[in-house]
């Protein structure tokens, strides 16, 4: 199906479940050379990212741990918006590497408060991986370690990604319709 509808928006394929899938083993046989006798720890940041994290972590071969986090933020405009606190967590990061697994890194705001979060809490080695990338609106500076697919600054469901919390569940990735 080319185009659906999610509450009412119409969306239109853009991603196939295959290609997600083919970045998705990409950027696992990097971590897997990349993490070799690090013991990793593997930060979720939920909602969006369950899915990706879900199929990314099944891939993974080096010894890990798991955890989840949830950001709860100010509300306001995008440009004022800050991560207030890191809900969720119990493990001591000091020292640990730390692999945080996005769903999509849009103006980068989020993840900027994320990684201040981590030197807060002393982590060691952070790295970054996010399924998607919108080059266009990103608005910081840090480094983003593995990047699954860069997409135009569009709104996109599916794939765990929602619209007004419906959408999550799409195997594929739809962007908005533009008409
Ligand atoms: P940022 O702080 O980088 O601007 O935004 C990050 C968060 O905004 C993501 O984790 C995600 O929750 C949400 N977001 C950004 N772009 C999209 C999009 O195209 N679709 C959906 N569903 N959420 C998005
Ligand atoms: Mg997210």
């Amino acid at each position: 199906m080319n185009k659906i509808q999610v509450k009412d928006k119409v969306f239109e394929l853009f991603l196939t479940a295959e290609a997600i899938d083919n970045a998705v083993s990409e950027i696992a046989i990097k971590l897997n050379e990349d993490l070799k006798g690090k013991n990793p720890i593997f930060l979720v940041v939920l909602n969006g990212a369950f899915i990706f994290a879900s199929d990314l972590i099944k891939k993974i071969t080096v010894d890990c741990e798991v955890s989840f986090v949830k950001l709860s933020s100010y509300t306001g405009t995008r440009s004022t918006t800050m991560v207030k606190e890191l809900l969720g967590l119990n493990e001591v990061l000091k020292g640990r590497t730390v692999v945080v697994i996005e769903d999509i890194i849009d103006t980068g705001i989020t993840m900027a408060g994320m990684i201040g979060k981590l030197r807060e809490m002393e982590a060691g080695e952070v790295k970054i991986v996010t399924c998607l990338f919108k080059p266009e609106a990103f608005t910081k500076g840090f480094t983003i370690d593995y990047i699954g697919m860069e997409i135009p600054n569009k709104f996109i469901v599916g794939y765990g990604l929602d619209y007004d919390g419906y959408g999550r569940n799409l195997p594929d990735i739809y962007k908005i319709a533009t008409s």
